[in-house]
């Protein structure tokens, strides 16, 4: 077992890899900006240690300084959390080469898979169906043959996008120039790299993933997958497994292509590979090679522990589970409480001064904040992820409605208001919504 975990990341994610630890007796090193140095992770950690200022890139992204503070503090290994460093390729190598153990998978599968243009041809080679596309877009003749063939609109991608950056829809030929000239230069400032591809645009799909779980000796198990669709401007908001649209053959069927796909190229670790849904036909679209935001919705159905199973992984251990093994039961729904305006969704940084969260059976809250902490202005908005858990999808949508209720967030603005119109609207509780839902709101 390790005996020390640097844990390089802040806020609730942090603190969920300090729980595992300390339960499986690993000690830990939290690493903290100036602006975190009373966070809750910094408190809890075994140890903790300053990278750098308040910026991020400055401090969570800051790849020397935390080599340096692992070094220093004789941590085994580091688990990057989600976000920040996760999945830099770079990172992971510079681990490795310090004979440091990096909590994920290999960097050579970072490379693979980080890159969507080789994703998608790797997905594709294996049967896994993806988005129709386009990956050279430099010949512009290219570009609108296939745009004839498929027709408007197309979505313009970044080949290392994340966050929802470097894309733009195309709805009209003439937007196509300022798209791709805009693209470009959004994709080089925020990955350093500008190469783009098309995938032809699908208006209403859900967004629908699948839970990858592999060990080092080419165990490959699917969790299940989670229903995404609630996004604004493509970022998740509520998340529920499982999902009400899929029949029990299809949830098999795309779980065994994503199976075997994670098995030719020998992937290690925890993976989430990332389908639109349309029409009953699934569509790869992206795999994430880390822990997600929202884990625990399927730790909830499974009743496994995805954080530790990364830390077994990560050590070499064998998978003793076999796929039948793996039974979802009940239902278990996400919602990301986040410090911003409930109409203009600007962020909301402030001091906390009220504090208390919903409890009872079936509630789960992953979060970092306290009455009297602040939540400071340079990082992402997610304070708390509210996670409820039931027999049926019924008693689980109450239990969130309860919940939320009695939520009390005071010092900062928060979208808790809005998370109950979405669980008590029509198209949530039918089952019946896609990732557009949220323009209304816009
Ligand atoms: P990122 O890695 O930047 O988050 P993804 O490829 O995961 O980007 O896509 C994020 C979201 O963008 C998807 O969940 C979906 O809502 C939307 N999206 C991406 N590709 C398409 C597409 N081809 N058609 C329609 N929507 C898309």
């Amino acid at each position: 077992m390790f005996k020390k975990i640097l844990i390089a990341n802040r806020g609730e994610i942090a603190l969920r890899i300090l729980r595992a630890c300390k339960e499986l007796n690993i000690k830990t090193v939290a690493i903290h900006s100036e602006a975190d140095e009373s966070a809750i992770h910094v408190k809890m950690a075994d140890e903790s240690i300053c990278v750098g200022p308040a910026s991020a890139q400055l401090s969570y992204l800051n790849i020397p300084a935390i080599v340096t503070a692992a070094t220093l503090t004789n941590a085994d290994a580091i688990h990057p959390g989600y976000g920040f460093l996760s999945e830099s390729k770079r990172f992971a190598e510079i681990i490795e080469e310090h004979k440091i153990k990096f909590i994920g998978p290999t960097s050579k599968h970072i490379g693979i898979m980080g890159d969507k243009i080789k994703a998608r041809r790797i997905m594709r080679d294996n049967g896994v169906p993806i988005v129709p596309g386009l990956h050279d877009v430099n010949d512009i003749n290219q570009v609108n043959k296939f745009i004839d063939e498929i027709g408007l609109p197309i979505i313009i991608k970044a080949a290392s996008g994340g966050g929802g950056k470097g894309m733009r829809i195309v709805k009209k030929n003439n937007e196509l120039k300022n798209a791709l000239g805009s693209a470009k230069i959004e994709a080089k400032k925020s990955f350093n790299n500008d190469i783009l591809y098309i995938e032809k645009f699908i208006s209403t799909p859900k967004h629908i993933e699948i839970q990858i779980l592999a060990d080092a000796h080419g165990n490959v198990l699917t969790l299940g997958e989670r229903d995404c669709s609630i996004q604004r401007k493509h970022q998740k908001l509520i998340e529920e497994c499982p999902s009400l649209c899929l029949e029990e053959n299809e949830r098999q069927e795309i779980s065994e292509l994503c199976r075997k796909a994670m098995m030719s190229i020998g992937y290690e670790g925890v993976g989430t590979l990332e389908f639109l849904y349309d029409n009953k036909k699934f569509y790869f679209m992206e795999m994430n090679t880390r822990l997600q935001v929202e884990h625990p919705i399927t730790e909830m159905v499974t009743q496994i522990d995805l954080v530790k199973e990364q830390i077994f992984a990560a050590l070499g251990e064998k998978i003793t589970k076999k796929q039948d093994d793996i039974l979802l039961k009940g239902h278990a729904i996400e919602c990301r409480i986040n410090a911003e305006h409930p109409e203009t969704f600007i962020p909301s940084p402030g001091n906390i001064k009220q504090y208390y969260q919903p409890g009872g059976l079936g509630i789960r809250v992953d979060s970092s904040i306290y009455q009297g902490c602040s939540v400071p202005p340079y990082y992402d908005s997610l304070i708390a992820k509210l996670i409820t858990y039931a027999d049926n999808r019924e008693d689980c949508i109450k239990k969130m409605k309860r919940a939320l209720e009695e939520y009390i967030i005071v010092g900062v603005d928060t979208n808790i208001q809005l998370h109950q119109k979405i669980i008590q609207s029509d198209e949530f509780i039918t089952g019946n919504y896609y990732i557009n839902y949220m323009s209304r709101f816009d």
